[in-house]
């Protein structure tokens, strides 16, 4: 036990909590940490996970704005703490400036009950272990209006009635239930994923949303929290470093939805949003997902807190690393090794989610079911040279678009025109056709109108880098001189337009295409085209072509380039078992 000053001339008995002093106060990232009913079901429910709560309930009603009721059986506290708690700056996580550079618990800086306190009815009922009873305190607006002994186990429960009664301004920003539950909700999923050993409840007008019992694996958490047929259509993340260590579970390039909710990012296990991490999930993906389309990214990194700064936002929900790009590129690799290791290619199979149907561009999820390891894609001497792979690999063109073949697995389905395009792509992305360029015998002209020739002008420079030169011709006529040697005998002329058109299909802001969209392009005309007749040394080609890529099993718009029928699946479907 020991005494602090609380305020000038006003000392107080505590116990594990401290008042801040004012050099650490000043430290601290001031701002709001109540603006909704969720910010109070975080703060309330990050207290009981600090106080090492195994069991976590959340009752509300009418989405907040009436009750906000957590209750834990964490570790409770005394009676000096919680007369103590909601005092400003009263803390039991830190004491020191340097504390603030080692931070391991969710909470550090004392401010959520205040704030909480002085905007809503407060109760709460607490006891520790080595406690007879229990303390039950009254709060109105910041004052303790009344503290008795009831009969309680041990634990913390933390009452919010009537929450922005004397804020009226702020009651009048909140949105309807739905949305404020939605935000709920969503508070509740994020400590769920990061904290599946603890038990989570979350109860609206009585009725029970949520129940997820502990569980010690992360991937059935994910499951039960995201749901669907999410979980097998993941894959593992893992990596790990001296300092920190990534791990998680990404979706596979085939299961992918139309907005940024299914992404997750746990540092220490607190839920937070970095730009960096965002980004290196994107760059891996977007060249396997079409765009507008976003991956499934549940991702959790352990690192030592002196790496990392949380206290650079009021709600500490953005953080920040020391060595940020390390994380980034860190992140970026482990993401890509796991799609890599990961056999990528769709599987047939009977049921829902049958493969066939379900990639369809505006549905919310689309998904495939993957399974195994490819052998066709791990033998290395199947495919060369290219004679032994004629003989050994029987294949077959069909409808002059798709080419079957077979691996350990079952029968291949190649679509020959999104192979050749992940084919080219890669080429061109590696900059390696790029000096095999072909003159043109006689330079193709193309006119264009005004704002188009802006437009291809601005973009002439990276066209010559990819084996294009263009030259002005008049004021809006250009002479094709080259072309990459890929592009063989196709038109260029047409691809130089459809560049154009698609640059202005993106807005009159954007005046250059990215990179990776111009390659894509590029390699969608000089693929090998439904229709096209191919011949078998062309065929072994593409395939012995495909395996060497980066990503085989999707085309550079994210559509796949081949799927499989499992054997298994044809015993089924021939009832041989
Ligand atoms: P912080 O979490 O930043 O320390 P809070 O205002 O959220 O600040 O809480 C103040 C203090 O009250 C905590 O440091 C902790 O000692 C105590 N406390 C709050 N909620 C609980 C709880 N559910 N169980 C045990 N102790 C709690
Ligand atoms: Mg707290």
């Amino acid at each position: 036990m020991k005494q602090i000053r609380i305020c000038s001339g006003c000392i107080q008995m505590a116990d594990k909590i401290i008042i801040l002093p004012p050099e650490i106060v000043n430290k601290i990232a001031a701002g709001e940490v109540v603006e909704r009913p969720a910010s109070v079901v975080k703060e309330l429910a990050e207290n009981s996970l600090d106080a090492g709560a195994t069991v976590v309930e959340v009752e509300i009603k009418d989405a907040g704005k009436n009750l906000i009721r957590v209750i834990d059986n964490g570790s409770g506290m005394s009676k000096e703490d919680v007369l103590l708690c909601t005092s400003a700056h009263a803390t039991s996580k830190i004491s020191s400036v340097e504390d603030l550079e080692r931070i391991s618990t969710l909470g550090f800086r004392g401010e959520a009950l205040s704030s909480i306190a002085s905007v809503s009815l407060l109760r709460i009922i607490t006891r520790t272990e080595k406690m007879d009873a229990a303390v039950e305190l009254e709060i109105e607006a910041g004052r303790i209006k009344s503290d008795k002994e009831i009969g309680n186990p041990k634990g913390t429960t933390v009452e919010v009635r009537n929450l922005f009664f004397n804020t009226p301004a702020r009651k009048k920003f909140l949105k309807s239930p739905a949305t404020e539950m939605g935000h709920i909700i969503h508070i509740m999923e994020q400590f769920a994923l990061a904290y599946p050993v603890v038990q989570f409840r979350l109860i609206h007008q009585e009725q029970e949303l949520l129940n997820l019992l502990p569980v010690e694996d992360k991937l059935a958490r994910v499951d039960e929290v995201l749901g669907g047929d999410l979980a097998e259509n993941l894959c593992v993340l893992s990596f790990e470093e001296r300092d920190f260590k990534i791990y998680g579970f990404l979706s596979k390039p085939n299961f992918s939805r139309l907005d940024r909710y299914g992404q997750f990012f746990f540092v220490n296990k607190r839920a937070i949003a970095n730009k960096s991490l965002t980004h290196a999930v994107f760059s891996v993906y977007q060249e396997l997902l079409p765009k507008e389309r976003f991956p499934v990214a549940i991702v959790y990194i352990d690192i030592n807190p002196r790496l990392v700064d949380v206290n650079v936002h009021p709600t500490k929900r953005e953080i920040r690393f020391q060595n940020e790009k390390l994380i980034h590129d860190s992140l970026y690799q482990a993401i890509r090794n796991c799609l890599l290791e990961n056999s990528l290619i769709p599987e047939i199979k009977e049921g829902a989610g049958n493969a066939a149907e379900s990639f369809k561009t505006g549905e919310q999820v689309t998904h495939y079911s993957y399974s195994g390891t490819s052998q066709l894609f791990q033998e290395d001497a199947f495919f060369s040279p290219e004679i032994s792979l004629l003989r050994k690999t029987p294949f077959l063109q069909v409808n002059n678009l798709y080419i079957l073949t077979s691996d350990e697995e079952g029968v291949l389905i190649i679509d020959q025109h999104a192979a050749s395009e992940r084919i080219i792509f890669d080429v061109l992305s590696r900059g390696k056709e790029t000096k095999e360029i072909q003159r043109l015998l006689i330079p193709e002209v193309i006119d264009l109108g005004l704002k188009e020739s802006q437009i291809l002008k601005e973009n002439l420079e990276e066209l010559r880098k990819l084996g294009f030169e263009l030259e002005e011709f008049g004021k809006t006529s250009f002479q094709i001189k080259t072309t990459p040697a890929i592009l063989s005998d196709k038109n260029p002329r047409q691809l130089i337009l459809d560049i154009v058109s698609e640059i202005q299909e993106g807005g009159n802001r954007v005046f250059k295409l990215e990179r990776e969209r111009l390659l894509a392009l590029i390699a969608c005309h000089s693929a090998v085209k439904a229709g096209d007749r191919l011949d078998d040394l062309q065929v072994a080609r593409l395939i012995g072509d495909l395996k060497n890529t980066k990503f085989p099993y999707t085309c550079p718009h994210g559509r796949p380039t081949m799927i499989r029928l499992g054997w298994e699946e044809l015993e089924k479907k021939f009832k041989r078992k």
